[in-house]
């Protein structure tokens, strides 16, 4: 779908209230995706060129985090921006081998500024956005996964917590709601009351149920809460958070490749249904996701 002028717009101004401080303007051929060198970001932008529009072929993978940001960090030292990289990769070449394109925020432990993980998810013209991170609680007890979509109204307590937490990791994004006031507020609102709400629901469920699946502990469920990170993105937005790493044994489990690779293949999962879906409704009978070739 091509968002109208004005959504664009909006989503403009969202970004320089949010603080975005880029050189480039999210445009076709700039992009902000790529690491330094950037082959595979101008090799991407080019397939987005001529990708086709309407069926799903685009997963944008926000790995959390990355660089002097490390996010939280569990007692025995495994770093949030660290675990939820390898996730993402494994994620990554797991989408890549059933023939999706995919664009990740980051790709190796670098910082990028949250509201430059929006323009480039937006760039690139994704068909879903995944943001993977890793929880974190005063008590030691807390575990499980939980997944999230976004809203400006939290669920819970802890739901509105943790957002305030992701989105201060980053000081230009959460200096924005003081210099952005009530304008912040409605434009982020007009923006979510997208048809992206729906499908970010829908998504957050598939990946809630496939995590849950694999986790050996009850999970926490499906929340929102307003996350800058799936704001002004204009796809279907989604984050999870894979466990507890403030959790001594959650921790050490997810410090594992074994359960890295549990996790991205439930991901997998997630979004090859979530392809299906998406494609059934637009009239495509086998998606490039549904294993057939
Ligand atoms: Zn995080």
């Amino acid at each position: 779908m091509t968002p109208s002028p004005a959504r664009i717009a909006r989503a403009a101004i969202a970004l320089v209230l949010l603080g975005w401080a880029g050189a480039a303007a999210p445009r076709a051929g700039a992009t902000t995706a790529g690491e330094a060198g950037g082959t595979h970001a101008a090799a991407a932008t080019a397939t987005a060129e001529r990708r086709d529009v309407d069926r799903f072929d685009t997963v944008v993978i926000d790995a959390g985090h990355g660089g002097d940001d490390h996010g939280a960090a569990g007692p025995g030292g495994l770093l949030e921006k660290d675990l939820v990289l390898d996730v993402a990769k494994r994620l990554a070449a797991r989408l890549r081998d059933q023939g999706l394109r995919v664009v990740m925020t980051r790709e190796s432990d670098r910082a990028v500024p949250l509201a430059g993980r929006t323009v480039a998810a937006n760039a690139a013209g994704g068909d879903l956005f995944l943001s993977i991170h890793a929880n974190a609680a005063p008590s030691r007890k807390a575990r499980g996964i939980e997944t999230y979509f976004a809203s400006l109204e939290a669920t819970d307590e802890a739901a509105r917590s943790l957002a305030s937490r992701e989105n201060a990791a980053f000081r230009e994004a959460a200096a924005a709601p003081e210099a952005g006031g009530d304008a912040l507020g409605a434009i982020l609102g007009d923006l979510i009351e997208s048809e992206h709400f729906r499908d970010s629901d829908e998504f957050a469920r598939l990946a809630h149920g496939e995590l849950s699946a694999i986790d050996p502990v009850p999970a926490r469920g499906v929340k929102q809460a307003p996350f800058t990170v799936l704001m002004g993105v204009e796809m279907p937005a989604t984050l999870v958070e894979i466990g507890f790493i403030t959790n001594p044994q959650e921790e050490r489990a997810l410090g594992r490749a074994e359960r890295q690779d549990e996790i991205a293949a439930a991901l997998e999962r997630a979004v090859r249904e979530f392809a299906r879906r998406h494609d059934a409704r637009r009239g495509f009978a086998e998606s490039t996701a549904g294993g057939g070739q």
